[in-house]
């Protein structure tokens, strides 16, 4: 038992940050901005609200999909080319257009597990090969058939463009947002349809443009009533903070302190800056910026969760548990907030502490690979290598690494005792993994 847990802990040690190209981006803010935003455009279908969820893919290139009835994923890319609010709800608009016709159904209906771990990391794999242009990549894994279908993986037909086009500006009008943001962007893509594939922005694969698409949403918007409503300026507010956020940390952080004005303090600037300089690493001016973003706004839930994070990041976890405790006594709702606060007990050894508060958030949003992570990395210093295994399978899962997962899963199978809890998701993982590798 003994020489298990080393062999593991190695293992553990050996891979402390194991790259899984293009994951999930989990944020509080940016999924919370995602879910106000979207909320209006959902009033008038059938969908669920409450499971429903805006997931952001971490990828420079433009892309938005839907997997099932329950997710639409964007790429951050994409998020960070839309020059407005409304341009950004038109793209999902849209993408709700497809959830409502159905169009997904089709694709998924061999994959049952769209929704599950193992489902959505071969959907991300499926898409990072559409995204390389290299469609042998998992794609195969993905559409389990075929090479000609492999490239088509998350196409649309051009019917469904129409009807996901049409269903779209119906739902921003209803909900008196402006819908000639569609139009705008498709604007931006103009022309792309006669590039290479290679080329073109992976949006254009899996949403083919065409003139006919262009003029008939012309048409429909001068038959569409909306009431042109006063500019939400929460909304606006909310989604350039989003946006101050994404360039701080996915620009080049030089790039980023370049092309943000270094005399103005107002809040974005110090948002964008803070996280640039954090990233530099110049750790004297992230520290500086932050505070200055404190003072301005010392109940801001997230602006505390950032200070924590810097703090745990320069190896301050004493400090860093402070603040998340602040983040989180102003905003008890934010699941994530734990996973933070997690990893800073983690750091200092307080496994127990970790377990008892990410045991909860696992089961409902297991869907969080750093959760994953550092629950497993708590289970395994606690000695219960079972729950270590499964969840390391179900992270390795989650990002389509399917071989990895099935090692940990079979492992974990060997250690779990049989109609256990645990046992049984080792077996529902292994099962559903075998069918995707089919
Ligand atoms: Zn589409």
């Amino acid at each position: 038992m003994k020489r298990i847990f080393y062999a593991y802990l190695l293992i553990l040690l050996l891979f402390p940050t194991i790259s899984y190209g293009k994951g999930i981006l989990r944020d509080a803010e940016i999924e919370r901005t995602l879910k106000i935003i979207t909320l209006p455009l959902l009033e008038n279908t059938k969908i669920d609200q409450q499971n429903f969820k805006v997931l952001v893919i971490n990828d420079s290139s433009m892309n938005a999909f839907v997997t099932s009835g329950q997710y639409i994923f964007i790429h951050y890319g994409l998020i960070n080319k839309m020059e407005t609010v409304e341009q950004l709800q038109s793209v999902i608009a849209h993408e709700i257009g497809h959830i409502t016709g159905g169009h997904y159904i089709q694709r998924t209906s061999d994959i049952e597990s769209a929704r599950t771990l193992a489902g959505i990391g071969m959907i991300l794999s499926a898409a990072a090969g559409l995204v390389s242009g290299d469609s042998n990549i998992a794609i195969g894994l993905a559409a389990g058939s075929q090479s000609a279908s492999k490239r088509n993986f998350l196409k649309h037909s051009r019917t469904q463009e129409a009807s996901a086009d049409q269903a779209g500006i119906k739902l921003m009008a209803a909900a008196n947002i402006n819908p000639h943001a569609a139009l705008e962007v498709l604007e931006i893509f103009k022309g792309q349809e006669l590039l290479t594939a290679k080329r073109q922005d992976p949006y254009i694969q899996t949403h083919p443009l065409n003139s006919q698409r262009i003029s008939s949403i012309q048409k429909s918007l001068k038959t569409l009533n909306f009431k042109k409503n006063e500019k939400d300026k929460n909304i606006d507010y909310m989604y350039n903070r989003m946006r101050a956020k994404f360039k701080g940390f996915t620009e080049k952080p030089f790039r980023a302190l370049q092309t943000t004005n270094i005399k103005k303090n107002d809040e974005l600037n110090l948002y964008t800056r803070a996280i640039a300089y954090h990233r530099l690493p110049d750790l004297n001016l992230a520290q500086k910026e932050i505070n200055k973003l404190l003072e301005l706004k010392p109940n801001d839930p997230y602006y505390n969760e950032l200070k924590a994070q810097f703090l745990l990041e320069t190896g301050n976890p004493n400090e860093a548990i402070k603040y998340y405790n602040r983040a989180l006594e102003l905003e008890p709702n934010e699941l994530l907030f734990n996973v933070g606060l997690s990893r800073a007990l983690n750091s200092i050894g307080k496994y127990k502490s970790t377990i008892k508060i990410l045991k909860n958030i696992y089961d409902k949003d297991p869907r969080n690979g750093r959760l994953l992570r550092e629950l497993a990395i708590a289970y395994s210093q606690n000695g219960e290598l079972g729950w270590a295994s499964l969840l390391t399978a179900e992270r390795y899962a989650l990002y389509g690494k399917f071989n990895d997962a099935l090692f940990h899963a079979k492992r974990a199978q060997s250690i779990l005792v049989p109609g256990t809890i645990a046992w049984l998701k080792v077996e529902d993982l292994i099962l559903e993994i075998e069918s995707i590798n089919k």
